[in-house]
């Protein structure tokens, strides 16, 4: 009922502010209370919800608000200097909200306190009739190239999106959601929805994502549901190695946006009693497109062999397979190929830009190449621009990693593909190893020796203090690739006797 209210008087603050239907708002906000009420307000207004990435570059950030046209920008006191750095190049922010306490004076007389024109403004507001294929929020993407690309939600989209959220997640109203999943990256996944629509309980960790302030969150709250990346359950379990953490209150923990390691899956339900599900989506899928729930009736001691795909197409999403000739393959769980997605979640296109090369027939070309079974089980082995052919093969890079990431000395592997003159391309397992552990290239090599084909093992072989990420905490395989041009990492090669 508070969120209720202070959502209508925030629509009554912007109708004040100037804000129209079809404007567009950003938000600059961590996971709290304030971004909820944006989230509620902004589009039942009329009015367009934009999430701003708050990792992006500068660059990034002020070519995004620039490229939505922005009218107001609503900004956690947190971020402030972030926002106060780009604002000399923003072109059409005409109203800045500070959600809390913070140095204002850059922004002039056009700076507001979010508190006061809550107070200020009228707790009523005339909701208006919105054709439902009108566009509600805004999200752009992270990709490593080029600008990133706007994928608009239309209030069809993420109605429906909430049904997939609810089924594929397994949602009830007694669950006490935590998403730890940004809110400025696909919507916190439409969580902070489809629990809203339900009726669960909302667990805000604003900016406190650190394993340390989670636990403390996660004891004292008692969530049901956890939503986030595989870096934030890498960060929290080895935490829990030392501070144990009681997750007896977590049913679920969906972890997605990169592949989720088999050893990651194991540990945190062995050691820590957690249970993990990946699912499967991107930016252009709202973001549900799979999720690995075992299939009814699997027995405890077999699920672990469904939990390790990537996922089984949600309710309400087509997926295909297409060759390099764009042949649709079978759902054989061997013929590989890019994996093609269309559904009414599914975008058709970008914001303001063509993007042909991205769409077939009518489906989304998602860039991931793997394989769909009979079952609809996906197994992604690559991302199209990260995959690795060695004398006109593929290897998954996939693959390697998540073996690599079982092994006990490993925290973190990468493996890119490095120019051969024999094969064309080889692998590179790029590794950082845990704090007081060592392992060298041939053991590595030793370890995934009989897990893979021979020809898959890499010979080359770097060891590096961390690995370069993109905004939303995913491993930046280009960045990899040019550091390893640039000759930046000293790179070991076996010798033929070692291999
Ligand atoms: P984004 O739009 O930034 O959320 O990125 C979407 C991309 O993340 C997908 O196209 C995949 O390449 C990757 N991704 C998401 N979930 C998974 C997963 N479970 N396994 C492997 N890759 C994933």
């Amino acid at each position: 009922a508070q969120v209720s209210e202070r959502e209508t008087r925030l629509a009554s603050a912007l109708r004040d502010l100037g804000v129209a239907e079809g404007d567009r708002v950003g938000t600059l906000c961590w996971n709290n209370q304030a971004h909820l009420e944006a989230y509620l307000a902004i589009p039942c207004m009329g009015a367009v919800l934009h999430t701003l990435n708050l990792r992006l570059s500068p660059q990034q950030l002020i070519f995004t608000i620039n490229h939505a046209e922005d009218r107001v920008v609503i900004v956690d006191a947190s971020l402030l200097p972030l926002l106060a750095g780009v604002f000399p190049h923003l072109t059409t922010v005409k109203h800045v909200i500070v959600v809390g306490e913070g140095d204002t004076s850059v922004f002039g007389d056009i700076a507001t306190s979010y508190e006061q024109a809550l107070a200020a403004a009228v707790p009523e507001f005339e909701w208006p009739e919105l054709d439902e294929l009108s566009a509600a929020a805004m999200c752009y993407t992270t990709g490593t190239t080029g600008d990133p690309k706007g994928v608009v939600y239309s209030h069809r989209s993420m109605y429906l999106h909430c049904f997939g959220v609810w089924g594929g997640l397994t949602l009830s109203d007694s669950d006490k959601l935590l998403p730890i999943v940004p809110m400025f990256h696909v919507n916190a996944w439409g969580i902070p929805y489809a629990g809203w629509m339900l009726g669960c309980t909302l667990i805000m960790p604003d900016r406190f994502l650190q394993p340390e302030p989670l636990a403390k969150l996660i004891e004292a709250e008692k969530p049901t549901f956890l939503g986030g990346v595989p870096t934030i359950f890498t960060g929290l379990l080895q935490y829990a190695d030392t501070t144990p953490i009681d997750f007896s209150s977590v049913r679920i923990a969906v972890c997605g946006g990169s592949a989720v390691p088999r050893s990651l899956m194991e540990s945190a339900e062995q050691k820590h009693g957690l249970r993990i599900i990946q699912a499967w989506g991107m930016t252009e899928t709202s973001p549900i497109g799979a999720v690995a729930l075992p299939p009814r009736g699997t027995p405890a001691s077999e699920e672990m062999q469904w939990r390790v795909k990537t996922g089984r197409v949600a309710a309400g999403i087509e997926l295909r397979i297409c060759g390099d000739d764009g042949d649709v393959l079978p759902w054989d769980g061997t013929a590989i190929g890019e994996i093609e997605a269309r559904g009414p979640w599914v975008t058709g296109s970008y914001y303001k830009v063509d993007a042909p090369e991205r769409f077939h027939d009518g489906w989304l070309r998602t860039g991931d190449v793997g394989t769909i079974d009979s079952n609809g089980y996906v197994q992604i082995s690559d991302r199209s621009k990260d995959v690795i052919k060695s004398g006109g093969e593929w290897i998954s890079s996939v693959e390697l990693e998540n073996l690599l990431a079982g092994h006990p000395a490993v925290l973190e592997a990468a493996v890119i593909g490095v120019p051969d003159e024999r094969w064309q391309e080889r692998p590179l397992g790029c590794i950082v190893l845990k704090e007081g552990q060592t392992a060298d290239a041939a053991t590595l090599r030793e370890y995934l020796t009989g897990k893979v084909a021979k020809w898959w093992l890499p010979e080359r072989w770097a060891f590096l203090p961390e690995l370069p990420k993109t905004s939303v905490g995913k491993q930046d395989k280009k960045l990899l690739r040019a550091m390893h041009a640039d000759g930046a990492f000293t790179v070991v090669e076996l010798a033929h006797s070692e291999r």
